[in-house]
């Protein structure tokens, strides 16, 4: 059985090339999968289920043809879409993971994260996630109009983007130590994450056990996907529109 994983897609109506191969990839690739595992920020931005604009119908409605179709589809929150939740969960047939997910593949226990948690260099972003992270902050925020969340991811989105330029590239990367530490609370040895955008599968040894991280990569340029089988795990590019 294959197992795919995902993440980083920042589906955006400026890029709709990037859509249309997400779309292509759920209808010829992912039906040939066991199942799918989106590991957050699969839209560039989510102000709420009930926005009800055309790409996030186009995309659930692409979803529900592939879990229709008996293919499970996970999804875990990543830090543009946060706010999705049971209403588009139901309307695509995923099924919704909490922020660190454990699942059995081929036998071993894996870790699933979005990444932004193990960033913890960088001190200011993890204010910012704690900030929107909290239950009355999404509520307040979700009762907001519709206009005016869409002028707050907007704001949200231009700070983040000044502020990755502004900090140096080991700050927005993993911390090692937030890594091991993670593993060792879950008690396992194998990790999957998204979020820096830098695709890698990482080999080293903690507490005397061969340890594995494997890091999605983005769908700007082209697509990413891990591809878990009995063969191993392997990460492979999805030629993009230019190519
Ligand atoms: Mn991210």
């Amino acid at each position: 059985m294959t197992t795919l994983f995902i993440s980083d897609l920042h589906l955006e109506l400026t890029r709709p090339a990037i859509t249309a191969l997400f779309l292509d990839f759920l209808e010829r690739r992912a039906q040939q999968a066991g199942a799918l595992y989106i590991l957050g920020d699969l839209f560039e931005a989510w102000i709420g289920d009930d926005d009800d604009a055309e790409l996030g119908r186009t995309v659930a409605a692409a979803l529900r043809r592939l879990t229709d179709q008996g293919v499970p589809t996970y999804f875990l929150h990543g830090n543009r879409d946060f706010l999705l939740g049971e209403r588009f969960a139901a309307a695509s047939g995923i099924q919704l993971l909490p922020e660190s997910a454990v699942i059995e593949l081929a036998g071993e226990r894996v870790l699933l994260l979005h990444g932004d948690t193990l960033c913890t260099d960088d001190v200011e972003y993890q204010t910012f996630r704690a900030q929107v992270r909290d239950p009355a902050w999404r509520a307040r925020t979700l009762a907001l109009p519709l206009a005016q969340r869409r002028a707050l991811a907007g704001q949200l989105r231009e700070t983040s983007r000044q502020a990755i330029q502004q900090k140096a590239a080991a700050i927005t990367d993993v911390n090692p130590t937030a890594v091991d530490r993670a593993l060792r609370a879950h008690g396992v040895r194998r990790l999957i994450h998204g979020h820096t955008h830098r695709p890698a599968i990482h080999d080293w040894t903690l507490d005397g056990q061969p340890a594995r991280r494997a890091v999605l990569g983005d769908w700007y340029d082209q697509g990413s996907v891990l591809v878990c089988d009995a063969a191993g795990w392997r990460l492979e590019p999805l030629p993009g529109p230019g190519a």
